[in-house]
């Protein structure tokens, strides 16, 4: 499981920073919560798979968190997609989309299917799937936004092969039922059960989004225990009357959130385009508060570990325009 910044700035884009997209990579798929206006350029410079895109949450129908949608899903028609496309969202989000369709007089060849979710009042979990469930709450901003957690599924325990051997349980369907929990019974007539030789169940990681937003309960209660926590820090500390008036939150109220969640690692995201000289305000004094805080940057990868065994966070790559120019799009 790993998360690419594709766009870490807040309201309008640098020339160090996109606005906000993030990319989550599962085993099977990816999802991009947020598509802001260039978030194809940014799929294309970091050489993800558009393709592997099968889901897609917005957050919030403020420009800089959706502007780049119709353009995505424009591409994926010209690219002949034929995988079925899911977006989750707030209401409003399939009018834009049949406007959009409507005024260009075009229609999408792949199934596409929106979800509108329009009475989120707590965390509650809004997709199911074979591996990773993802549960959305209510956060405090201008208008209605939803904060998202992707987690992974349960993994079964380890199976001991050795015990099994000595156990006498034969090679076969029998050992899938103990991985399964289920208890076999040997030819002798003795029943082995499942936890005799398949350890504790292993907890999935977990990812959470919460942007945009005003120090808020439902963001903790969101990020309960969580491995990775992106929160948005559009400001410093300093400014913290000016976060308040846009609700919007400062880094350090991103940092006691991520405490108080006791989330593991805290990736601070939607950093104001009044940091672009000098980050260097944001960060200060945030150890004391959370130790492990990073500020995002735009193609910064994070690996997550299994079974909450760290991360890893390196760069994807930004690969320079002349590179991508004359190869076809990865799809
Ligand atoms: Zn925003
Ligand atoms: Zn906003």
């Amino acid at each position: 499981m790993e998360l690419t910044f594709l766009g870490t700035s807040a309201a309008i884009p640098t020339v160090r920073r996109n606005v906000t997209s993030v990319c989550v990579q599962t085993e099977r798929e990816s999802l991009l919560v947020d598509v802001g206006e260039g978030t194809q350029m940014q799929i294309l410079r970091g050489g993800l798979r558009r393709g592997r895109i099968h889901r897609i949450l917005i957050t919030h129908l403020h420009g800089d968190h959706f502007f780049g949608l119709i353009g995505l899903l424009t591409s994926y028609q010209l690219g002949k997609r034929e995988e079925p496309l899911q977006l989750i969202g707030p209401p409003g989000l399939a009018a834009y989309i049949r406007f959009m369709k409507d005024l260009c007089r075009t229609d999408f060849g792949f199934n596409l299917t929106i979800t509108e979710l329009p009475d989120v009042r707590e965390p509650r979990t809004v997709l199911e799937t074979e591996h990773y469930t993802v549960i959305a709450a209510p956060l405090k901003h201008r208008l209605y936004t939803l904060g998202y957690r992707i987690q992974e599924r349960e993994r079964p325990g380890v199976f001991d092969a050795e015990k099994a051997d000595r156990l006498g349980v034969p090679f076969g369907p029998e050992r899938k039922e103990l991985i399964l929990g289920r208890p076999i019974t040997l030819s002798d007539g003795s029943v082995v059960a499942a936890s005799e030789v398949v350890g504790e169940a292993r907890p999935g990681r977990s990812i959470t989004i919460c942007t945009d937003t005003a120090p808020c309960p439902m963001a903790v209660q969101l990020a309960r225990g969580t491995d990775v926590l992106v929160h948005e820090a559009t400001f410093e500390p300093a400014d913290r009357r000016h976060a308040r008036r846009t609700l919007h939150s400062t880094s350090q109220d991103a940092a006691r959130a991520a405490r108080e969640a006791g989330a593991r690692h805290l990736f601070l995201s939607h950093i104001s385009s009044r940091y672009l000289a000098d980050t260097s305000p944001l960060l200060a004094g945030l150890e004391e508060i959370h130790d492990s805080t990073r500020l995002a940057k735009d193609f910064m990868q994070v690996r997550l570990a299994l079974h909450g065994g760290g991360i890893d966070v390196g760069d994807c790559r930004d690969r320079p325009a002349n590179e991508v120019a004359g190869k076809p799009a990865q799809s």
